[in-house]
């Protein structure tokens, strides 16, 4: 309850962005928006390691050809504020077609102690395919991955902050990451191309591949044969750029997925 009362405080604190970006799906008093069409679901239910995945479909869901399906993960690093925030605005997207499933932050411990890893000190984004009956990285992995095999969306997006250089391996900038960019190369040259020239976000995003072993992004690509794009902003700007950044990238993936018009 605490982090749904933060999000919409965080909605209107970014309602000059949001309303390019996201639009609220309620009216001010916590009722949904006429055809909003958004659900929620459990991940690891009834354990302590429960997640919340919301559902928002497009108007027209049921009609063939109308709309892909875009999965995003927010938050597997808890200390990775940008990702998960982005994460929570989304939840309340309006859509024009298809399906968008968001499970943020996916790493909901670390998200409340503003660290790295999970409780039992395991990096989630190490751990996947994960294991339903191992520690608590291996079983939030399998979950989510089970989820996106499951929903089989067209692109998943894995949403995550990179710290200055000097601190860690992510050291990477303003920067997308594929395993394989076959399949969405048009929307990662979109990203490249639109970043360099100001279009869009802050500055000039960077394209990088090999994703490390047990991250989402190199298992889901590898197994599932689902391309993922994982998104890193740079901690070096404002923490209101780095999700603006965030939300300007998913809002050009929900575009390339058809379930926004142009
Ligand atoms: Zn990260």
């Amino acid at each position: 309850m605490r982090k749904q009362i933060w999000a919409a405080a965080f909605c209107l604190a970014f309602s000059a962005l949001a309303c390019k970006g996201v639009r609220d799906a309620g009216s001010g008093d916590g009722t949904e928006a006429k055809g909003a069409r958004r659900s929620e679901y459990r991940l690891l239910e009834g354990t302590a390691l429960e997640l919340t995945a919301v559902r928002i479909q497009g108007e027209e869901p049921d009609s063939p050809g109308e709309g892909g399906t875009l999965y995003i993960v927010g938050g597997i690093h808890g200390d990775e504020k940008a990702g998960w925030m982005a994460g929570e605005l989304l939840k309340y997207m309006e859509i024009s077609a298809g399906t968008l499933y968001i499970v943020s932050p996916a790493n909901r411990y670390g998200a409340g102690k503003d660290q790295r890893n999970t409780k039992e000190d395991r990096d989630l984004n190490r751990n996947f395919p994960g294991d339903p009956d191992g520690c608590d990285a291996e079983r939030i992995a399998w979950a989510i991955y089970s989820d996106i095999r499951d929903k089989k969306p067209d692109l998943a997006l894995d949403l995550h902050e990179a710290r200055p250089g000097g601190e860690n391996r992510d050291a990477l900038g303003n920067s997308v990451i594929c395993q394989s960019p076959g399949g969405i190369g048009d929307l990662v040259l979109e990203i490249l191309t639109k970043s360099a020239e100001g279009d869009m976000c802050s500055g000039a995003f960077t394209l990088y591949g090999s994703p490390p072993p047990g991250s989402i992004n190199r298992i889901v690509t590898d197994e599932l044969g689902i391309p993922v794009m994982t998104v890193e902003t740079f901690r070096e700007d404002d923490l209101e750029i780095r999700v603006k950044n965030h939300l300007e990238i998913a809002r050009l993936a929900m575009r390339y997925c058809g379930l926004l018009g142009d």
